[in-house]
């Protein structure tokens, strides 16, 4: 036995080797007590046909250390690639991402020298499922799925979070005014849980505004939990406000395993010309020995990494004449890191990383079992009639569908009710029509009144492309109205 902990560290593509490198020498320098075992995933492993990049030998390291350090990958332009980046986190159920946004004025020049956030942003759900459909010849369809079990998970965590380091506020985004029922679950989950942490204060926003005022305004916020594509979209903009991308940090968590890397990717510009920034992989890697327990380590690390940079040491990308003193490569700027660890920054703010920042596990309520009953169905049809006249469709299907149980109530395209129509409306229609038929009195209906339906669907020569099924839980629909019912 070492006392080693064993972590698994992939070297990656572009940039990965030359930083993931340069941040290895730091932390052993810096005594972290880590023993490496090395896999490798990315271009290579695509290139040796493991179309997911990573191979089997690699995911057995990762399962058993249950640790990955990992420098940014390069994806493969073209299909028959699935993303590695969103394989891992799915098959380890890394479930909260969390992203630190801080800025380091007046070392590391921004707009926003206040700034101070975490970002915490589901890793697992949302338009990541990567269920896409092209279901006619004009339009192509991806499924938002948003559990409550997902939207709990990760609302807790940031709360957890919020309170384990004293944080005082968290903020949560969404677009629940026009996503009532999957932005409206996570927005509604977020207010249950807050009355659980009284001590914190919380706010919603309107994902255009909040981030419109996260823009201009950072140090307003604290914690942000947010949705997956809304966190990836805002975590990038908020490590661009601190002074560069190449400063983001993204630690990615599960109950068992988790993953620390860079926001970046693998840059492929600068590949191979050894002046890539290392720090956000170094700062991710501070991340990583926090939570394998070696907080003192970390900490070294950090404070002497503020000192480098307060000391004007700076790679290209954040390099100013007004605020640098020396221009550095990726390799130089690891031995300056070295230089001073031990060292304190004189006007950064020092880092002292709590032996016990203790957060509570994640436990989901049980929710009571609800009634459901099936009071309907919309029906997708692919028709490109000419001329594409909602009132021709509309007729047509009042002639030829007879179901004693399930009547047209209307047809939309585009979302838009243009069937009964009120008035005509202006815009396009599309060969994609979503047909509602209803129980009229909202009475459940046998699948089979479904099935007989589509039966007599087919039979009237319409080309029916999916099915949506409309149900009532606890008498409440679970579906929404089309714009302008
Ligand atoms: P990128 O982040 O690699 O590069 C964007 C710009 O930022 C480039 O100009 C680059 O030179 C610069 N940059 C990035 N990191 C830097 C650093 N550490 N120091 C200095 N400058 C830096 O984004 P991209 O060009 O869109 O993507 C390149 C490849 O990386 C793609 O194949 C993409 O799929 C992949 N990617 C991987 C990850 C990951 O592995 N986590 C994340 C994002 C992108």
């Amino acid at each position: 036995m070492t006392g080693k902990t064993h972590i698994t560290v992939a070297h990656g593509d572009g940039i990965g080797p030359e930083i993931m490198e340069a941040c290895l020498r730091v932390m052993q320098a810096a005594g972290a007590a880590i023993e490496i075992e090395t896999i490798e995933i990315g271009e290579k492993a695509y290139l040796q046909g493991h179309t997911s990049g990573i191979s089997a030998d690699a995911w057995e390291s990762i399962y058993r250390t249950r640790v990955l350090y990992k420098a940014p990958i390069t994806t493969p332009q073209g299909g028959g690639y699935k993303s590695l980046n969103v394989t891992i986190r799915k098959t380890l159920g890394l479930f909260a991402n969390v992203r630190p946004a801080t800025s380091y004025f007046p070392a590391i020049d921004t707009k926003h020298p206040l700034m101070k956030i975490i970002i915490i942003r589901e890793n697992e759900e949302d338009l990541y499922a990567g269920i896409e459909h092209r279901q006619t010849a004009e339009v192509y369809q991806t499924l938002k799925l948003i559990s409550r079990p997902g939207s709990e998970k990760i609302i807790r965590y940031a709360f957890e979070y919020a309170r384990a380091n004293n944080r005082k506020k968290v903020s949560c985004f969404t677009k629940d005014n026009i996503m009532k029922m999957t932005d409206g679950l996570f927005h509604k989950v977020f207010d249950e849980v807050a009355k659980e942490y009284p001590e914190i204060k919380t706010e919603h926003m309107i994902i255009d505004i909040g981030t419109a005022r996260l823009a201009e305004r950072p140090d307003k916020f604290d914690v942000i939990v947010l949705q997956n594509l809304y966190g990836d979209i805002l975590s990038d903009v908020a490590a661009q406000l601190t002074g560069s991308v190449g400063l983001g940090v993204s630690a990615n968590i599960g109950e068992q395993h988790a993953m620390f890397e860079a926001i970046h990717g693998s840059a492929p510009d600068i590949a191979g010309k050894s002046i890539a920034n290392p720090s956000g992989l170094l700062l991710a890697g501070v991340q990583m020995l926090v939570h394998l327990g070696q907080p003192e380590v970390a900490a070294r690390i950090n404070n002497a990494w503020k000192v480098a940079i307060e000391d004007g040491i700076h790679t290209a990308d954040i390099y100013r004449e007004d605020r640098s003193t020396t221009k550095v490569g990726t390799q130089e700027f690891a031995d300056a890191v070295i230089d001073r660890l031990g060292k304190e920054p004189e006007y950064l703010r020092v880092v002292r990383f709590a032996d016990e920042i203790r957060m509570r596990p994640i436990v989901v309520k049980p929710q009571p079992k609800l009634k459901k009953e099936l009071v309907g169905v919309d029906v997708f049809l692919d028709w490109d009639n000419d001329p594409r006249d909602p009132e021709i469709l509309g007729n047509l299907l009042a002639e030829k569908i007879h179901s004693p149980e399930l009547k047209l109530v209307m047809i939309t395209n585009r979302g838009l009710k243009v069937y009964p129509a009120d008035e005509d409306p202006v815009t396009f229609c599309t060969d994609h029509w979503r047909c509602r038929f209803k129980n009229p009195e909202d009475k459940p209906v046998p699948h089979a009144a479904v099935i007989a339906l589509l039966t007599q669907i087919a039979a009237a020569g319409l080309d029916f492309i999916k099915t949506e099924h409309l149900y009532l839980f606890d008498g409440q629909p679970g579906f929404s109205l089309g714009q302008g019912e």
